[in-house]
């Protein structure tokens, strides 16, 4: 006799079936951990097939509990539209491989994350595509950069490491005088992961899009790796078709993390904000600190726009200390709550030394054109007691 595990149609039903308004309503939003979904009968295939985007068909397309990150991601971003995608570096490839054709220009800060670095100087010239870097403390550069060819703009602020602040308003006033000369609109996109929404708005100031690393504060507890692309619903549209091919969509389970992450978004940034200007006045003080980076206080170059435009300062400061990169080794390597690890934007403080981590393999011109020294540490504040940290940096900072 055959062996059977599925002895009754009951058994089969109960393993292979799902059923949905069984139970009360849960408060949280389900994972929906399924790649595809029922058919109610073929007039949904119908309908799908005759470009009804609302019916369920594949989660690569779309998926219930990605929908309801989408729906949060656009509210809180007051954003017409969003994409959520499998991490911060697929939200910007696909946005930029949507938006800018073969033959096309980009022009783009030079300070940028060095995942997009890369990109724009190892990858988009095979896609025939020219990237043009402005100089963020002369905007006439950008206004001379802009052609017929130009297809967009890209930029970030706070910039990585040196968190120099671009004039956002500047850029985008730019961009729209020389779009009137050229009869066509140029998307403006700006990666917004260092300041995040809480403390900046770039769509409000007239931006088109916003690209972030959701890996970083929006999902805040170092456990997800997720992207968002927020903005112009037209935009996001183009962006949403490609990401469909290009296949960056995220996992359901990352989906659900992120929502839970947003409930606390501003709570964590909060503290982060007080708790890195805190500490930023602090290592200032210090004798064995040459620099601190951080747009928060006056003695920072940027300090005055970062004041116009951002209603908070954000979670990260940079310091360098003298002796180059081994004595920035020692103090790492002597803190004993902050963890040396790269990303940032979590709760736990991380540190990192850009010149061995984010701008690793990068040649001196180009450490010079993103302000990057060896003595640099990157301080990613996280929520932990002010005093604790303080404490952990001088004794850190005694070691050199
Ligand atoms: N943009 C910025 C400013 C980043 O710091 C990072 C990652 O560190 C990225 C984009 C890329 O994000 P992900 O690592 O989620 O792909």
């Amino acid at each position: 006799m055959k062996h059977r595990l599925m002895k009754t149609g009951r058994a089969t039903r109960a393993v292979h079936g799902a059923r949905y308004g069984a139970f009360q309503a849960p408060v949280v939003q389900p994972i929906v951990q399924s790649v595809t979904y029922r058919f109610a009968n073929s007039s949904d295939v119908l309908r799908y097939a005759r470009g009804d985007e609302s019916v369920y068909v594949y989660s690569r397309y779309r998926n219930p509990t990605t929908e309801q990150l989408k729906e949060a991601v656009a509210a809180v971003e007051d954003a017409e539209d969003a994409h959520i995608f499998s991490s911060g570096m697929a939200a910007i490839t696909t946005t930029i491989l949507a938006l800018a054709p073969q033959g096309s220009e980009i022009i783009s800060g030079p300070a940028l994350y060095g995942g997009t670095y890369r990109f724009f100087r190892d990858i988009a010239p095979n896609h025939g595509i020219r990237i043009h870097f402005f100089d963020p403390r002369n905007l006439d550069t950008l206004s001379q950069l802009l052609t017929e060819r130009t297809r967009l703009i890209y930029f970030e602020t706070p910039t990585n490491p040196t968190l120099s602040i671009v004039d956002i308003k500047g850029v985008v006033l730019r961009v729209r005088e020389a779009q009137k000369k050229l009869r066509k609109h140029i998307p403006i996109v700006l990666d917004n992961t260092f300041a995040t929404v809480f403390n900046q708005r770039p769509l409000q100031l007239g931006v088109d899009l916003t690209v972030e690393s959701a890996t970083k504060y929006i999902g805040g507890h170092l456990d997800v790796l997720a992207g968002i692309v927020a903005g112009d619903k037209r935009l996001v549209s183009v962006i949403s078709g490609y990401a469909k091919y290009l296949g960056g969509t995220p996992d359901p389970f990352a989906s659900f993390l992120l929502l839970r992450s947003l409930k606390t978004l501003h709570l964590r940034i909060h503290q982060q904000n007080k708790n890195a200007m805190e500490l930023a006045k602090f290592l200032e003080e210090h004798p064995k600190v040459r620099r601190v980076f951080y747009p928060g206080l006056p003695s920072h170059p940027d300090h005055e726009i970062a004041k116009r435009q951002m209603s908070g300062f954000g979670g990260m400061v940079t310091i360098e200390v003298s002796g180059g990169v081994r004595s920035a080794s020692r103090v790492v390597d002597s803190l004993q709550i902050a963890v040396n690890a790269t990303s940032l934007g979590g709760v736990e403080t991380l540190v990192s030394i850009p010149i061995l981590t984010s701008h690793i393999n990068m040649s001196k011109a180009e450490l010079a054109q993103h302000g990057v020294t060896p003595g640099m540490i990157r301080i990613s504040v996280g929520v932990e007691d002010i005093e604790d940290l303080k404490n952990d940096f001088a004794r850190a900072l005694g070691r050199v």
